[in-house]
């Protein structure tokens, strides 16, 4: 993984602008993992995804994450702040760090009179069930990553499921893959209410994108029309001569 340049980074987050949360995420990937075709990364299961993305939050804006919650219970704000190496599991899928190929499991599962053989879902998933609007996404999913379902060895297609085993192996699918749910234990100053909130690394990194990407063309705005430089240029600075330049440019 590389740290993409300020106008690599920039360049993703325009064509971002315009994506649903999936393909923004594979987008940032792509910036930072320029060798890797946009299918390989499309494929990667979400919890290796969600590795790729906690590193390139890592190698831009640092270790440290602050983030704010709401108490689900009196609606208290509370700044959650945590290190990224709290959040990050150990993947049993194991993944070529060049080629980002991963070496994906077959998952089996015995409940409720079924066998179920089941792989887990990757964004190219999430994009094609984010289109199919004439189906429940959680049933759209499964009949995807279900590669095989018997009950007494006759196949069962996804949707014959009953309620129950289809919540068995979401929470088994979920359990396989942890870093696609980072849950982070809260509990509320205020009331002491506990719960586990969710924290979205591909949402939250994209925010944080989003926030500098408007500060970095504000920065070009200043530098360029103090000095008349081009915005290539501007870009092509280190962080550091940016600010000393935009210091000046102010006085
Ligand atoms: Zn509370």
């Amino acid at each position: 993984m590389q740290t993409p340049s300020a106008a690599d980074l920039l360049l993703a987050w325009e064509r971002g602008l315009d994506q649903s949360p999936t393909r923004r995420a594979l987008s940032l990937l792509e910036a930072c993992l320029p060798g890797v075709t946009l299918d390989r990364l499309a494929a990667l299961p979400i919890g290796m995804r969600d590795t790729q993305l906690l590193r390139l939050r890592e190698s831009l804006f640092g270790n440290s994450v602050a983030a704010v919650s709401e108490c689900p219970d009196c609606g208290e704000r509370l700044d959650v702040a945590f290190n990224t190496n709290d959040v990050r599991h150990m993947s049993v899928e194991k993944i070529d760090a060049e080629t980002m190929e991963p070496q994906t499991q077959a998952h089996q599962l015995h409940t409720g009179g079924y066998d179920i053989t089941y792989r887990i879902p990757t964004s190219s998933d999430l994009l094609v069930i984010s289109t199919a609007d004439d189906i429940e996404p959680q049933l759209a999913l499964l009949q995807r990553c279900l590669t095989e379902v018997q009950q007494n060895g006759i196949p069962v297609q996804a949707n014959a499921l009953p309620d129950s085993v289809i919540a068995a192996i979401s929470k088994d699918m979920a359990n396989a893959d942890p870093q696609a749910q980072i849950e982070l234990g809260l509990v509320c100053p205020e009331c002491s209410y506990a719960w586990n909130a969710l924290f979205d690394i591909a949402a939250f990194l994209w925010n944080e994108i989003h926030a500098w990407a408007k500060r970095m063309l504000h920065e070009v705005h200043t530098l360029a029309r103090t000095y008349g430089w081009r915005e290539a240029d501007i870009l092509a600075m280190s962080a550091r001569r940016r600010q000393i330049y935009l210091e000046l440019a102010q006085t």
